[in-house]
């Protein structure tokens, strides 16, 4: 990520928001900003707060310990549509059971304490089920 875009979206991270860009010409809002749309080629200047509920789009069941890892395997790796993005934000699903992730899943962001937050992704510990129905298929679809 260009750094402008980048270092306006973590110190967002660290006062608990997440900041996207919306593309002037495709309307598309991207989220990490990556300070361009690659569809247009276009810089993005308009910034966008999204909430940090999203649905699951894709994911992948990973069992593969690594160093340093704090996690349990087997552990959950998806690719989130936050609602209102146009790109999926990869995070981890926890407080759920791995088989029971599925595309469509509504989940949310669980938030390290506000005292702990650093302008990094990790101050987002990981995603977990809102419980609400899941997502039809229709509205994620092309982000597949
Ligand atoms: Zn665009």
């Amino acid at each position: 990520m260009p750094g402008r875009a980048a270092s306006r979206f973590l110190r967002g991270i660290e006062q608990g928001k997440i900041l996207g860009q919306r593309c002037p010409s495709c309307r598309k809002v991207y989220v990490p900003p990556r300070g361009a749309c690659a569809a247009c080629g276009v810089a993005t200047d308009e910034e966008v707060q999204l909430g940090d509920k999203g649905t699951v789009t894709t994911f992948c069941v990973v069992n593969v310990p690594f160093y340093g890892q704090k996690i349990e395997i087997p552990y959950v790796s998806a690719t989130i549509l936050l609602d209102g993005a146009d790109i999926g934000l990869m995070h981890l699903i926890q407080e759920v059971a791995a088989t029971d992730v599925h595309m469509g899943m509504r989940v949310e962001a669980v938030w390290c304490d506000p005292a702990d937050r650093k302008p990094t992704l990790e101050s987002i510990l990981h995603f977990r089920p809102t419980g609400e129905p899941d997502a039809p298929f229709d509205s994620y679809r092309e982000y597949v």
